[in-house]
């Protein structure tokens, strides 16, 4: 045998098994877009690397050690997407969709980031993601926070907290940031080595640090909160009362800074406590500097993204991830005759009663194999020709899950059968 070729560390396979899941989520979002009003807009995977340089920042983790890039064949530097917000931006400048003009869009797909692999952390994983542009909120940050709820709550899944935050203007980040500079610098000795790199090319991540030892000095450390200006504590004001009005339960964490640098006002995060330390489901929140700094007209932005496989493990986890349907019925055929009559049946059947199942060995096998394969299949029934049913011009009916007899049929009784199961 040849060596096998392995998957990509970090990037899965999504297995027949998990299909139901992931199209109840699709079909489910989906369906809330349209009910929001959301366009959806399908965008490359691999994008100019300045794009992302630009838009998430340079000294973010992303773009400091998690890009997938590469230089083409014609020499340009290209990166498979981390996200998908600044090309969607992009989409938006390019295509002329975000002049003096409110829009909603969502896209779906695959982003990728060299991340260390671990349960709910992969190296290519799914986000379906809504952008709005236009709007200063804050009522529209709470619109898209009810749309993410929509869809959590279509989808069975419980026990989601919501934190949210406030970054404030440009000019509050950069009050905030003075403060954090002073008061980590008079601390020098006390950051680990990330976070004195942090220190230098952007202290907020410092907030995001996981090592228990700097637990301590991260709690003392000035909260942005205190240094918003009016207009943004105003902003924060409305988006909290919104939530209050409409019923979405929230705790204020004045910690969240998210790790992309074109946050502004608004910022959030839906965790739940059941996937162990992956714990973030959704994340988003306000770029209004964003469409001006890819070189669009200055448009406020908002959105969010989900991500998927971590919706589906829980949906898996709190039982409300579908299986797949088994068949309708299971075809069985035994001898060459049959197995073509058979194939001209199961078509008939098939234009007869949309979206009825049928499947089978496509009269492969033994009667005995084939009947095994029936029982293991979890049909309903098994249609049968054999020689007998041949020479009859009929087909037996053999209800598999139940201790009714076995009948011979006529394809018309066959069809009125299937319709009223499958009905
Ligand atoms: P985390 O804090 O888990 O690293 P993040 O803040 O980097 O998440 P975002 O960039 O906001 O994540 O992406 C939005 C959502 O996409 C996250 O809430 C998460 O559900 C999902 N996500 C992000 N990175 C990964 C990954 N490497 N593998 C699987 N899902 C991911
Ligand atoms: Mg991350």
């Amino acid at each position: 045998m040849s060596k096998r070729i392995e998957a990509i560390r970090g990037m899965n396979d999504v297995l027949p098994a998990d299909i139901p899941a992931w199209h109840r989520l699709e079909a489910v979002a989906r369906e809330a877009m349209a009910v929001y009003g959301y366009s959806e807009i399908r965008l490359p995977i691999v994008e100019q690397t300045a794009l992302f340089e630009r838009s998430v920042g340079e000294a973010t983790d992303i773009v400091e050690k998690e890009m997938y890039t590469f230089t083409d064949r014609g020499g340009d530097s290209l990166t498979l997407r981390p996200e998908g917000t600044a090309s969607c931006v992009r989409a938006g400048i390019s295509n002329g969709l975000l002049h003096n003009q409110r829009q909603r869009l969502w896209y779906s797909g695959p982003m990728f980031r060299y991340e260390r692999p671990q349960k709910g952390r992969y190296r290519q994983f799914y986000q379906i993601g809504a952008e709005a542009f236009g709007f200063e909120g804050p009522w529209l940050d709470v619109e898209l926070l009810l749309l993410s709820r929509r869809i959590f709550n279509g989808l069975g899944i419980r026990n989601l907290r919501l934190q949210v935050n406030s970054l404030g203007s440009p000019e509050t980040r950069r009050r905030y940031r003075e403060a954090l500079v002073d008061y980590f610098s008079s601390a020098h000795e006390q950051l680990d080595e990330e976070s004195q790199r942090r220190l230098k090319r952007n202290p907020m991540r410092i907030l995001d640090s996981k090592n228990p030892d700097m637990a301590e000095l991260i709690a003392g450390a000035p909260e942005i909160l205190s240094y918003l200006d009016d207009a943004s504590a105003a902003h924060f004001a409305g988006l909290r009362e919104g939530l209050d009005a409409a019923g979405v339960e929230f705790t204020v964490n004045s910690r969240l800074v998210r790790g992309l640098d074109y946050y502004t006002h608004t910022v959030f995060e839906w965790l739940t406590d059941e996937l162990g330390s992956q714990g973030a489901v959704c994340a988003g929140g306000r770029y209004d500097g964003l469409v001006e700094e890819l070189g669009g007209k200055a448009t406020p932005g908002v959105g969010w993204s989900m991500g998927i496989e971590r919706l589906v493990a829980l949906m898996q986890s709190q039982g409300s991830a579908p299986d797949a349907p088994p068949p309708h019925a299971f075809l069985i055929a035994v001898g060459r005759p049959a197995a073509i009559e058979m194939l001209k049946l199961a078509e008939k059947l098939r234009d007869a009663v949309p979206g009825l199942r049928l499947s089978g060995q496509a009269g492969e096998g033994s009667l005995k194999s084939q009947l095994k394969g029936a029982d293991r299949s979890d049909a309903g029934v098994a249609l049968i020709i054999g020689k007998d049913e041949l020479a009859d011009g009929r087909v037996a009916y053999k209800p598999l899950r139940s201790n009714e007899e076995q009948v011979l049929l006529t394809s018309d009784e066959v069809t009125g059968r299937l319709a009223a199961l499958s009905g």
